[in-house]
Order: C-alpha cells, then sequence, then structure tokens
C-alpha cells in the first residue's frame, strides 16, 4: 500500500506518517515547509519507505506525479492559527481551500482508493448542545474555521460528483510531542510548556475553568488509519476524547505559578466531542487519557526550548486583530 501525506511535515500529518510507516506502508510527504518542520521528520527521515517531496500543494503540476500508484491520500497540509487568519484571510483561501480543491484533483484523476481529510471543530463555532455531535449546526466564527470547513464541503461535493471515497475527520483540541514551537500565538500546551520551561507563570485565560476536549496524537493518528482502511465512505467524523478538561486542570498537572489574561472573543467555555459515531462506526476509541498525555508531554519538554515564551504584554499585542474584529 502507497500513502501520500500532504503536511506530513507539521505536528500530526508527522506522527500520521510515523503510524502509516510502522504499519508498513510506503508514504510520500508532500509539504512547503512553510509551517512544517525538516525536524519533524528526523524520527523516520531513514526509512527507506519514506520519500519527502518538498512543494506547495498549489503547484499542480509540479505534485501531480506523485499520486501516481497512490492508494490514500491525508489531506492535512493547511494554514492553522485564529490571528492570522484574521489579518490575512486569502492566505488562509488560498491555502485551505484552493489548496484543497488542487488535490482532490489531483487524487481524482490518479483514481486513489481513499482520501482522508483533517477538518476542524472549530466549524461548530460556540456549539448549543454537548457533547457536540456531527449534526450540530455550522457556525465559523473567524476565516481560519471557515476555510477548513469550506475544504471540507470540497471533500464531500467530490465524493457526490465523481464518487471518490472521502472521510473528513472534525479534530478536536489535539496535543503531543511535535506540537508547534514557534510563529503565531495559539495552541495552549506550547504556550504552557515554555512558560514552564522557562519559569514564567502560565497565561491562563479567563478563570481557568473554559473545557476543552484534549485529543493526544496518536489517537489522531489511528483515527485516520481506521478511516482509510475500512469502507465508510462520505462520511465525517469528529475525533476528540469524549472526556473535556479545564485548563485549571491542566495547569494542575503541569505545576506552576498562574496570571490571569482576558477572556477572548468568539471563542467557546467548553468544547467537547460527541465521539458516538466514530467508536461505533471505525471501531475507534481514544486509548491515551489526559493525564497519561501530559505526564508525556512532560518528559519530552525540552522540545518546547526553542518555542517563544508568551508573556500578558506579548499576548495583548499578538491578539490586539482578535479583540479588534471578533465579537462574542
Ligand atoms: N488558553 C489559556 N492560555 C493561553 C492560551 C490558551 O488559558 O495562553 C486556553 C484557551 O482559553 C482555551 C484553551 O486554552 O480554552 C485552548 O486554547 P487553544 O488556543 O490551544 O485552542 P482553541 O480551543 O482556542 O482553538
Amino acid at each position: 500500500m502507497r500513502a501520500l501525506v500532504t503536511g506530513g511535515a507539521g505536528f500530526i500529518g508527522s506522527h500520521l506518517t510515523e503510524k502509516l510507516l510502522a504499519e508498513g506502508l510506503r508514504v510520500v510527504v508532500v509539504d512547503n515547509l512553510e509551517t512544517g518542520r525538516l525536524d519533524n521528520l528526523k524520527p523516520f527521515a531513514k526509512n527507506p519507505r519514506f520519500s519527502f517531496i518538498k512543494e506547495d500543494i498549489n503547484n499542480t503540476v509540479k505534485i501531480a506525479k506523485y499520486f501516481k500508484s497512490i492508494d490514500w491520500v491525508f489531506h492535512l497540509a493547511a494554514l492553522a492559527d485564529i490571528v492570522p487568519s484574521v489579518v490575512n484571510p486569502s492566505a488562509y483561501h488560498k491555502a485551505n481551500v484552493d489548496g484543497t480543491v488542487a488535490i482532490l484533483e489531483a487524487a481524482r484523476y490518479a483514481g486513489i482508493k481513499k482520501f482522508v481529510y483533517a477538518a476542524s471543530s472549530s466549524c461548530y463555532g460556540i456549539p448549543s448542545a454537548y457533547p457536540t455531535s456531527e449534526e450540530a449546526a455550522i457556525s465559523p466564527q473567524y476565516p481560519y474555521a471557515l476555510t477548513k470547513y469550506i475544504g471540507e464541503s470540497f471533500c464531500l461535493h467530490w465524493a457526490k460528483v465523481y464518487k471518490m471515497p472521502v472521510v473528513s475527520l472534525r479534530l478536536f483540541n489535539v496535543y503531543g510531542p511535535r506540537s508547534r514551537t514557534s510563529g503565531a500565538y495559539g495552541a495552549v500546551f506550547g504556550v504552557f510548556l515554555a512558560q514552564k520551561l522557562h519559569g514564567k507563570p502560565f497565561t491562563v485565560v479567563g478563570d481557568g475553568n473554559q473545557k476543552r476536549d484534549f485529543i493526544y496524537v496518536s489517537d489522531v493518528a489511528q483515527a485516520f488509519l481506521n478511516a482509510a482502511s475500512s469502507d465508510v465512505c462520505n462520511e465525517i467524523f469528529n475525533v476528540g476524547s469524549g472526556n473535556p478538561q479545564s485548563i485549571n486542570a491542566l495547569v494542575a498537572l503541569l505545576e506552576g505559578e498562574v496570571i490571569h489574561i482576558p477572556k477572548r472573543p468568539g471563542e467557546p467555555d467548553c468544547t467537547w466531542a460527541d465521539i458516538e459515531k466514530i467508536k461505533k462506526t471505525l471501531r475507534w476509541q481514544p486509548r491515551i487519557s489526559f493525564e497519561e498525555g501530559v505526564r508525556r508531554m512532560l518528559a519530552n519538554i525540552d522540545y518546547w526550548k526553542q518555542a517563544p515564551v508568551w508573556t500578558r504584554a506579548g499576548i495583548k499585542s499578538a491578539t490586539k486583530e482578535w479583540f479588534k474584529y471578533i465579537s462574542i
């Protein structure tokens, strides 16, 4: 079996690539390294079944040939983060919408057997029902969420019109080793671990009682594998733990001083995935508990030595556009 992973040098993509290689597949990674890192490929760079193509997903002429004899396509390449998507929405449209159409077309012409899309739970916005099922109303709050949702709609449209065998996975808060260390403000684990390493207080948003459905990255990689290997097509699945944790609970496990920063507009007090559908249909369930996941992060804390150390003032300035444009 041969797989192609777009965004394979990124956080989730690199874990998925590692898993596919461990399962005996041949894996081609396509990544422009704009946010992905060569370092993330190190654990398997020498595997003879692995190859890396440094290319942009929108460069259709260049990438088409790598889809030849590919069985499974995993499309994870995307621009992430909220603030830069508010500042530069057209870059997000190009990467997350045009890029998805480009990959769908390359996959269609190559006659691939399965296409798995990394969608985002941010499509639910501020949900009105918990746990939130795949049937919940769609309400993106910022351009990143919108572009990932439009990308998902394109995938399902290709399933309808071109009979492309598609599965879309709506990922909740994914964490684990190799989660982003640089660039834009975001992803609480990277922020807190860098703060801990430098003896700085954790910048807790609001009162810290807000909850997130954190899901460990190896469980997410397994969900992608189950989605590809099952016969299920044209379906959307939530991928979360189904067991949301508060930021205060995270702080208690990480241990350290706390300061409080203002609540951010447009973000829910709780995310909580209803995972009944994926459990039943793809026979998937989360294996890594929150406590175990956090323990593993602390065991790998040196990885975040390169990460920026966010302070109250730094966060205030980095989130200026967020507070300016997004309202509750
Ligand atoms: N958070 C926090 N301090 C920070 C960054 C984030 O308390 O410096 C909280 C934030 O309020 C949210 C959770 O951590 O409840 C996850 O935030 P992240 O940006 O990682 O993901 P989101 O769920 O917002 O996409």
